[in-house]
């Protein structure tokens, strides 16, 4: 039996909070240095429709990183596995996530997974359209569908903010540019990622996409299948490898779900054919993830017995 009622999760979320002011909020993209550290908010989606939550859920969080897998489940659609997998590797690097070193050790200069900024950016750069805002009106449609939510949008202020910083990330475009990877304009590609990182949802609409993956692609209510089960597999495995970072390992031992985290503070769990999670918590612990989230994930997962291992 899992978690029942809001009540059940606010003790979670109490006990988590209390961790909170052991991090940090990242604030290398300036706007996301604006949110208030204590904050934590959780969402539970069961596939019969049923919607737990706790904490500060009226909270809008931009995706960041956790964006990145739902760019590769669009572009794996897009394009097909050769094409992705010819453009970025599947192994974890066991590097920071914006870590530029194993590009150049590697004999074939592509990045080592799609979870870390390099292989990211090269997974957006492969998004369908014929221009940013087409292309960025795909991902969003695809959000949408899998939030069930058609008011989904992104934040203007986070976007820019990261577009006027992300030396690193053009230092990589540029990277990937000089070795064939991405073809297309730096800037513009760049433009495309920080609006893509910059989708914002609640904690709750982040819960129904996780159900999406945990349920091999079908949608809960429509029963349509919005993402192809071979899709929903290969990215909850990526989740498993590389969607906690550096950290990956240890989440697997500790936790034991596929989950994928966000400099935001956010993460999206995926329990295969049991439930979606949605958290916000901005503190982040020292490899980036929402401290008090890894608290709470914790807590759950042993209360409830859920490690897939
Ligand atoms: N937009 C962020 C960046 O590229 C995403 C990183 C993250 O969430 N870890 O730096």
């Amino acid at each position: 039996m899992y978690c029942q009622s809001n009540d059940e999760l606010l003790e979670l979320v109490n006990e988590a909070r209390k961790v909170a002011k052991d991090g940090k909020v990242a604030d290398y993209i300036p706007a996301l240095g604006k949110a208030n550290p204590g904050d934590l908010a959780v969402a539970i989606h069961y596939p019969d429709g049923t919607c737990l939550s706790a904490g500060d859920i009226e909270r809008k969080i931009t995706l960041q990183s956790i964006s990145k897998v739902i760019s590769l489940a669009l572009v794996l659609m897009d394009r097909g596995y050769e094409h992705v997998f010819h453009h970025v590797g599947m192994e974890p690097t066991g590097d920071p996530f914006n870590s530029i070193a194993k590009l150049e050790t590697m004999d074939v200069a592509k990045p080592l997974n799609p979870m870390i900024n390099a292989g990211a950016l090269a997974v957006t750069h492969l998004i369908i359209g014929s221009n940013v805002a087409e292309r960025l009106q795909r991902l969003l449609k695809f959000i949408q569908t899998m939030a069930g939510n058609p008011d989904i949008g992104y934040c203007q202020e986070v976007a820019q903010s990261e577009f006027e910083t992300a030396f690193l990330n053009r230092a990589l475009c540029y990277f990937l540019k000089e070795h064939g990877i991405i073809k297309e304009d730096v800037e513009q590609l760049l433009d495309l990622y920080t609006k893509q990182c910059a989708i914002e949802m609640n904690c709750l609409d982040l819960a129904r996409i996780g159900l999406v993956f945990a349920m091999d692609g079908v949608d809960p209510d429509s029963k349509a299948q919005v993402i192809p089960k071979d899709v929903a597999r290969i990215c909850k495995t990526f989740m498993v490898t590389c969607g906690m970072y550096n950290a990956s390992g240890e989440f697997a031992i500790k936790i034991g779900i596929p989950a994928k985290s966000g400099v935001s503070g956010g993460i999206m769990g995926a329990v295969p054919r049991k439930f979606g999670i949605g958290v916000f918590g901005p503190a982040l612990d020292e490899k980036g993830n929402s401290i008090a989230g890894i608290k709470f994930l914790e807590q759950l997962s042993r209360n409830y017995s859920l490690s897939m291992f």
